[in-house]
């Protein structure tokens, strides 16, 4: 086949699209507009410290697994996937804490301690989760949805499985104990939700952990990017780094060319956007699309992601002690939420989630040292917060309030600290408001009322990634690929 299909953007739904779009025989074009690729998943490298940027927990490994099996290939020849036994530790400010596993008897014992009822409610939440999963993951994720009689169809399965109700009143409905409320209900923030509105939809992650367990490349995610990248450039796909798109140019109903911020004009038959979907119509797409009201009405209606403040360091010590993945939960749950989500200002106060890969992969930083990542959930850009002038005294607050907890001493062994903050997002990733996650996973950012991997208002052209159906995470966007790979 000759035609020509351009991918913009080479985050895990580009790389993806790109994969399954050479697998179908076209050409294929890859434009990134960072120097890596990865998107989210990028990689720095300090003296001698490396760190993920972005994903650390890797879920249904078999969808990353299909790109290689597209090419009779196997992703074992070419990255060493972990199944890790701790999945997450959780810290409370009591000092609690509470350890979530892939033993499940494990797990159970650990409600038991905390609360002995609340060991039934948790099976049948895996029960329950089960069952959404059937529905939200099995038949509905790779699905495309931008036919509004085929969303109305599922609208009595959506009623029966309660999709109406928030991941918080889904979790609180079999469990009493807030702090093992808390440990499950956290999942929506990581594709960019507050349990408190996203839909119980999201309650299928943990089936979804449960079913395939929590994975880490040895190597990191960068390991499992660069697997990717060495895949595409055998296939031939050709990759272009540091290329922005700027413009689409259209003749009729067709996407026929797109501009780069070199001032090159790339011809295409076929158009796949990684780009943050919001930012592609309203900035890079011509006059065409403003006239669309699905877009105007989404556009204006958009409800964002939390942003996410991420602080980067190394020690000169090992903490052997902490996890490879730890919640560290503050005081303030609810309240802290609607801070972040609702709130104009940065809170005092924060919950974390901190990343020590060195306690799988010691590859990540010099003998004897850890290298790790500290995850903040913040107010994106729609909130009045100066990082220039708060960064700073943010990643101090943080790195003090770890000295006097989980990690004691930190003030002395810290080295190498650096931090992104929303506006990073914002001018690297081009991401709207500097949202982590592109729009929010609420029920009505969700299937139909989220873009469409279909483009609007011409023929060629489609969308991956976190904005698009189904959602943010490495599941789905390597999804949204395979609902683009059913036009193709
Ligand atoms: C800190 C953090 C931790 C996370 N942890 C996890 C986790 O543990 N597990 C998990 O499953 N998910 C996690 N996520 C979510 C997950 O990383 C993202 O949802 C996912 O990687 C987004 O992929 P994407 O395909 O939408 O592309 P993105 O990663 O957003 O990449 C889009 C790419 O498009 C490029 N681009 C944008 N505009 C243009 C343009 N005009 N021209 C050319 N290129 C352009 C950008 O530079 C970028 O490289 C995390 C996210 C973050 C930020």
């Amino acid at each position: 086949m000759d035609k020509h299909v351009v991918v913009i953007g080479a985050g895990f739904g580009g790389l993806a699209a790109a994969l399954r779009a050479r697998a179908k025989g076209y050409t294929v074009t890859l434009l990134e507009k960072g120097g890596q690729l990865g998107g989210r998943a990028r990689v720095f490298e300090r003296n001698g410290f490396k760190h993920d940027a972005g994903p650390t927990v890797i879920t249904a490994p078999w969808l990353l697994e299909e790109l290689f099996q597209l090419f009779d290939k196997d992703m074992r020849n070419y990255v060493d996937l972990k199944e890790l036994d701790l999945w997450y530790r959780f810290i409370f400010p009591d000092g609690t804490n509470f350890d979530y596993t892939k033993d499940i008897n494990h797990t159970l014992k650990q409600i038991e301690a905390l609360n002995p009822s609340d060991v039934i409610g948790y099976k049948k939440i895996l029960l329950e989760s089960e069952k959404i999963f059937e529905i939200g993951f099995n038949q509905l994720s790779a699905k495309p949805f931008h036919n509004f009689i085929f969303m109305l169809q599922q609208v009595p399965a959506m009623i029966r499985l309660k999709a109406y109700r928030s991941v918080w009143k889904f979790i609180s409905s079999h469990i009493l104990n807030d702090k093992i409320r808390q440990a499950f209900s956290i999942q929506p923030l990581l594709v960019g939700g507050n349990p408190f509105d996203t839909t119980s939809i999201y309650s299928l992650i943990h089936y979804l952990e449960r079913k395939w367990g929590i994975h880490y490349p040895m190597g990191g995610t960068g390991a499992l990017v660069s697997a990717i990248g060495k895949l595409l450039i055998e296939e031939g796909v050709n990759v272009q780094l540091n290329r922005e798109i700027k413009n689409i140019k259209t003749v009729a109903n067709k996407i026929v060319a797109l501009e780069t911020d070199k001032l090159e004009t790339i011809a295409c038959d076929i158009v796949i956007s990684n780009v943050d979907p919001v930012n592609l119509y309203k900035n890079i797409s011509g006059y065409k699309y403003k006239k669309n009201w699905k877009i105007k009405i989404r556009e204006k209606y958009a409800r964002y992601s939390m942003g996410l403040f991420v602080l980067f360091f190394g020690t000169t010590k090992k903490y052997t002690q902490v996890a490879h993945h730890t919640i560290w939960l503050g005081k303030r749950y609810k309240e802290l939420l609607n801070d972040i989500f609702y709130g104009k200002v940065l809170p005092a106060d924060f919950s974390l989630y901190v990343h020590r890969p060195t306690a799988t992969d010691p590859s990540f930083a010099p003998p004897d040292c850890d290298s790790f990542y500290v995850l903040s959930p913040v107010p994106n850009l729609t909130a009045n917060i100066n990082w220039k002038e708060e960064g700073q005294a943010y990643a101090d607050r943080i790195v003090s309030a770890l000295n006097k907890t989980m990690l004691p001493g930190l003030n002395k062994n810290i080295i190498d600290s650096f931090f992104m903050t929303p506006d990073d997002f914002k001018n690297d990733y081009l991401s709207q408001h500097g949202a982590g996650f592109s729009i929010s996973p609420l029920f009505y950012q969700s299937a139909w009322f989220r873009y469409h991997n279909k483009g609007e208002g011409v023929e060629n052209l489609y969308l991956v990634g976190a904005g698009t159906h189904p959602g943010a995470g490495l599941p789905g966007v390597l999804c949204s690929a395979k609902v683009v790979d059913s036009f193709l």
